[in-house]
């Protein structure tokens, strides 16, 4: 079986935390921490970084940071990972769900302003699969109405939006390090970045318990309390040590995964072109950094079948969200009716991710590939 995802080891993560381990310091903010911000600083330009526990985590700091209260409504596509409206309900928030666009599924930026009451807070914009939404868009439309930005970049590490990095465009960026993603901090990790000035004094406090800690580490008072809300969002060092070896060899893990991709598409575009499936749509003003490969099937029953057919030969593919805005637990929080999200359904039903990850070869995605086309000339949908 061709297994969906594996996380990809470099062979220095063992290396680097057994150096955190007997450095004597182990908690949060330690050298590792320190170099794995460094690097998000200096290789994209984010303004500043803090790493958390979780792609989660870093969503609730943006929530806390935006002062999302009771009331407030956020903005979020419906078809995207729990956390990226968790977060801000956990702060009172309703969520206003928005509809994917017809070709991807990222949020309809067209649709966004329709959504917009006085009582709007953020925008959460969710870069699916690493291909950026229209940011020049949503910032334009948040700036008019004087609303936050925290963008979901949890899978869009290295892919940038009209050469700019996406997580830096937003008011706040967020990424994860889950061991799905690109490259991982040890199975659980995460990162906030905080583009705009007003709120780093304030990420350092939260990210601290509520505590004035990192200024007094930097000797700017000369004791420190309890000043703020927060929590201990910081990981530990091992997990930082972690990802720094992955950061090490970010360029390779990223060419590697492109390749494949490509690969992948070159091998099913004219079945794509026959009309049997769509291929992922990547608008001129998006990158890919390969994060996942996926088919939009032509409905549910397609798919399912088409997921039985390559299971059988032994492929792991899987289907993706399910939409939040019909989920059991948002059911009974909505205002008024339950939207209609026609696009967001779409993808819901019909989108299939095949094997994605470092370790899988050329080889592999040749027979994949063999595998579809076989399914689909050979019609196995009976
Ligand atoms: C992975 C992911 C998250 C959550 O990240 P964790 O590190 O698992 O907490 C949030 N949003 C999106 C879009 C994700 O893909």
């Amino acid at each position: 079986m061709i297994s969906f995802n594996k996380p990809y080891l470099t062979g220095k993560e063992a290396h680097y935390m057994y150096q955190a381990v007997y450095s004597g310091k182990i908690s949060g903010n330690g050298i590792f921490t320190k170099k794995c911000q460094a690097f998000f600083e200096d290789h994209y330009g984010f303004k500043k970084c803090v790493l958390t526990t979780s792609g989660t985590d870093a969503l609730e700091m943006a929530a806390i940071l935006c002062d999302v209260k009771p009331g407030d409504e956020v903005i979020v596509p419906s078809y995207t990972f729990v956390s990226s409206a968790l977060a801000f309900v956990r702060q009172g928030a309703r969520i206003v769900f928005a509809d994917s666009c017809e070709n991807n599924p990222n949020i309809d930026a067209d649709k966004i302003e329709a959504l917009i009451t006085e009582r709007t807070k953020v925008i959460v914009p969710v870069h699916y699969a690493g291909v950026a939404c229209d940011m020049d868009k949503i910032m334009e439309i948040a700036n008019r109405h004087n609303i936050f930005v925290v963008e979901d970049a949890a899978q869009a590490i290295d892919s940038y939006y009209k050469g700019k990095p996406l997580g830096g465009i937003g008011h706040l960026g967020c990424f994860s390090f889950h061991e799905t993603k690109n490259v991982t901090a040890g199975g659980e990790g995460g990162l906030l970045c905080v583009n705009d000035e007003r709120f780093i004094r304030r990420a350092e406090i939260i990210w601290e318990k509520g505590t004035n800690r990192a200024e007094f580490f930097r000797g700017m008072v000369n004791k420190y309390g309890w000043v703020d809300t927060g929590s201990s969002f910081l990981p530990s060092e091992i997990n930082s040590a972690f990802l720094w070896a992955q950061l090490e060899s970010l360029d390779e893990i990223q060419a590697r995964r492109k390749a494949r991709w490509e690969q992948y598409h070159e091998g099913l575009k004219d079945l794509a072109e026959k009309g049997y499936f769509a291929l992922p749509d990547i608008p001129n003003y998006a990158t890919n950094n390969a994060h996942m490969f996926y088919l939009v099937c032509r409905n549910l029953d397609e798919r399912t079948k088409f997921i039985a057919y390559l299971r059988e030969n032994g492929v792991a593919a899987v289907f993706h969200y399910l939409s939040l805005h019909l989920s059991e637990y948002y059911k009974e929080h909505h205002v008024g009716a339950i939207p209609e999200l026609p696009n967001c359904d779409k993808f819901a039903n019909c989108l299939v991710r095949l094997p994605m990850f470092y370790e899988l070869n050329s080889e592999e995605v040749d027979s994949i590939v063999s595998s579809i086309r076989k399914c689909f000339n050979e019609n196995h949908f009976d």
